[in-house]
């Protein structure tokens, strides 16, 4: 007779992708601002913020916060903002009926809106005007509510299968947090975007002389049901490492999930170039999936029409390759394991 723990494994059934979760719990929020909650503990302690969905195509942080929404987790101390940030993307554009496809945005990426964001409820009067569209519109909707953060966390997904990793843009506080959190095991300090400022880059996180701090956690591959996983632990490391959450609980929630209670010391890469594809033609010499270490210099990565992008040095690191970069784009970054 077989003993049940000599059994060879039967075939892997294929984990279903990462779906979206049905938002329409979380609609009415408790702020005023759809899909935006906040609760408040008696006991003092940081404001801290969680965005997720700031791209309306990466589930995990909605699929996080989800969960966090529907188990009545509430902070021991401090505050928490919880929010769905492009929740019209998530959508598909559509505003009612079926949702859509999700798309990362419908008019501008909300991720490169933030320069010039102020906290502050606009005034009474005639509504303002949004050139950028319906994501400037939502920025401003959502700002008061999370760039008065002490802490703030917001989730994101890739389109490449890379191990997951944390942005913490060149702040040292947001670098510490990350290295704190330690899960994901990678923290990538770079400069952002060219193209417009993200979250964490608003001043309210990156200048000298504030005391907040915001990291960028992308918790995998878009679809991949491990980028749920991640960002949920992330979430929940997050918000222990802030003191909001009871410790007791988050060893509960973290021990519920599998996760170690003390992950390994994080790898931490200083981005040296950022690479824009100049071209339409832009292509890898082979698939890159993030997180490779190219052990020697000058290294052939990329043809971009006639320019041959080479690694600029010794056991470089490639970040967040893209897969069908067009002109103009971040196609991936480079940098150095510190
Ligand atoms: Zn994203």
């Amino acid at each position: 007779m077989w003993d049940r723990f000599s059994q060879p494994p039967g075939p892997a059934t294929p984990e279903p992708p990462l779906a979206m979760p049905d938002l329409r719990a979380h609609r009415t929020g408790n702020t005023g601002v759809p899909y935006v909650w906040r609760f408040e503990a008696k006991g003092e302690g940081p404001h801290v913020a969680v965005v997720a969905l700031m791209h309306g195509n990466e589930p995990c942080g909605a699929v996080a916060l989800d969960r966090l929404l529907r188990r009545g987790l509430r902070p021991a101390r401090g505050t928490w903002t919880l929010a769905f940030a492009n929740t019209d993307a998530a959508a598909g554009g559509r505003l009612f009926g079926p949702a859509g496809t999700p798309a990362r945005y419908l008019d501008r990426d909300m991720n490169r809106l933030w320069a010039g964001v102020r906290a502050e409820v606009p005034a009474r009067g005639p509504p303002p005007v949004y050139p950028q569209g319906r994501e400037q519109a939502r920025v401003a909707a959502i700002a008061p509510w999370i760039l008065t953060a002490d802490l703030l966390l917001d989730l994101h997904s890739m389109q490449v299968p890379s191990p997951a990793l944390t942005l913490c843009g060149r702040s040292p506080r947001a670098r510490a947090l990350a290295v704190a959190l330690a899960d994901p095991g990678w923290v990538v300090a770079d400069d952002g975007h060219a193209d417009g400022m993200r979250l964490i880059d608003h001043p309210r996180f990156s200048a000298p002389g504030s005391a907040a701090a915001a990291i960028l956690m992308e918790c995998g591959q878009h679809s991949a049901p491990a980028a749920g996983v991640q960002a949920w632990r992330g979430l929940i490391r997050f918000l222990a490492q802030s003191e909001t959450l009871d410790a007791a609980t988050a060893r509960t929630l973290l021990a519920e999930a599998n996760a170690p209670a003390t992950p390994a010391k994080p790898t931490v890469v200083d981005v040296t170039h950022v690479i824009q594809a100049e071209t339409d033609e832009f292509a890898f010499v082979k698939q890159f999936q993030g997180l490779e270490r190219i052990a020697v210099g000058g290294t052939l990565l990329a043809l971009d029409g006639k320019r041959a992008l080479h690694t600029p040095y010794d056991d470089c690191v490639l970040v967040m390759p893209t897969r069908t970069p067009r002109r103009g784009q971040t196609t991936v970054r480079l940098g150095r394991i510190v």
